[in-house]
């Protein structure tokens, strides 16, 4: 593989919409190991990923293609090699994306990822179920060509922000021996793991905060369904000023209500209502966002989202959909 990669000039590398710790990580930790190889490379974001990634040694070299359009168009022109990391369907890249990636029959494309049901559209394909995150996925590119010695500590802590992000910070299913050895490996790089987790999950703003406490007053709970769900209108989020990423987890304290077994969360955006799932059940969750809401993701924590209507029909519908989906 590292000899076809070499003879490559211009690389891109997608992360998908709505970036998160994984697709930030993975997407980081390869272009920096690509610049060391002497492969001229740069990240492209469908849209902003959020504040308490910004951090990361790496992002400089990234576009957001909101942003710029147009630039994402002239370097894909250019570029002979793709890479998608953290997502197996084009669709994830939102419509514009969708239709420039579309026409690559003169590029190598490279998929990473650990996503259920790919789309298969890739030369090479590496997608593995088990695996944690695709920033471990990452990890194993690099040290299967045989360079873990360029794995630095800006690389240790994207390919680390990756792991605990997408792992809860190794407490999910998906953590197996492998990724405790990824993050041995990375401490012996000399990677400062306290200072990536403060970064990520203690830089909260007081507005951040106070929506937490305001939405953990509104969980409401379908018993039926073992369902804890949580909805937030935009109103009430501009209410305090939300900022992309500021609602990250909060699913996780439906989750976390003893005895149940399922979790949703549903942001009203501009457009869309967004939905995570989450499971510690038998429900897969990537099924249920899969049949109704267009999405999908893992058996335990999937996403999706459907036209902006009045919420209150859409959280009907869903606690319907959800009983219906249980009971079969
Ligand atoms: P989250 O709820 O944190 O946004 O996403 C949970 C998981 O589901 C992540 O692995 C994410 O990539 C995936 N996911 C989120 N939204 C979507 C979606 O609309 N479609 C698909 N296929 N996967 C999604
Ligand atoms: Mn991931």
């Amino acid at each position: 593989m590292l000899d076809l990669i070499k003879t490559k000039k211009h690389a891109l590398i997608f992360s998908h919409q709505g970036p998160d710790g994984d697709s930030v990580g993975s997407s980081v930790s390869l272009s920096l190991y690509l610049t060391k190889i002497g492969i001229n490379n740069k990240i492209i974001f469908p849209d902003h990923y959020p504040n308490f990634l910004s951090w990361m040694s790496g992002l400089e070299n990234s576009l957001v293609a909101t942003d710029n359009l147009q630039l994402v168009f002239d370097l894909y022109n250019k570029s002979d090699l793709i890479f998608c990391l953290d997502f197996n369907h084009r669709s994830r890249l939102g419509n514009d994306l969708n239709k420039i990636i579309s026409n690559s029959n003169d590029k190598y494309v490279i998929v990473l990822d650990h996503h259920t049901n790919p789309e298969n559209f890739g030369d090479f394909e590496i997608i593995d179920e088990k695996a944690s995150s695709t920033s471990e996925l990452v990890f194993n590119f690099i040290v299967s060509n045989g360079d873990l010695k360029l794995i630095d500590i800006p690389i240790s802590e994207a390919i680390y922000a990756g792991l605990i992000t997408d792992t809860g910070s190794f407490k999910y299913d998906s953590v197996s021996s492998s990724t405790h050895l990824v993050a041995s490996k990375l401490k012996d790089v000399g990677l400062n793991h306290v200072e990536v987790h403060n970064k990520i999950f203690d830089q909260n703003s007081v507005s951040k905060i106070n929506l937490l406490g305001y939405a953990l007053q509104k969980i409401k709970i379908d018993s039926e369904s073992s369902l804890a769900y949580l909805v937030l209108s935009e109103k009430e989020l501009s209410k305090f000023n939300y900022k992309k990423g500021d609602s990250e987890g909060f699913v996780n304290f439906c989750l976390s209500i003893e005895g149940i077994e399922n979790a949703a969360f549903l942001r009203e955006d501009k457009e869309l209502i967004k939905m995570s799932f989450r499971s510690k059940g038998k429900v897969k969750v990537n099924e249920f966002s899969r049949k109704y809401y267009g999405g999908g993701g893992h058996i335990n924590a999937a996403g999706g989202a459907i036209k902006k209507s009045d919420l209150n029909k859409v959280i009907n519908e869903l606690i319907q959909n959800f009983r219906s989906f249980c009971s079969v």
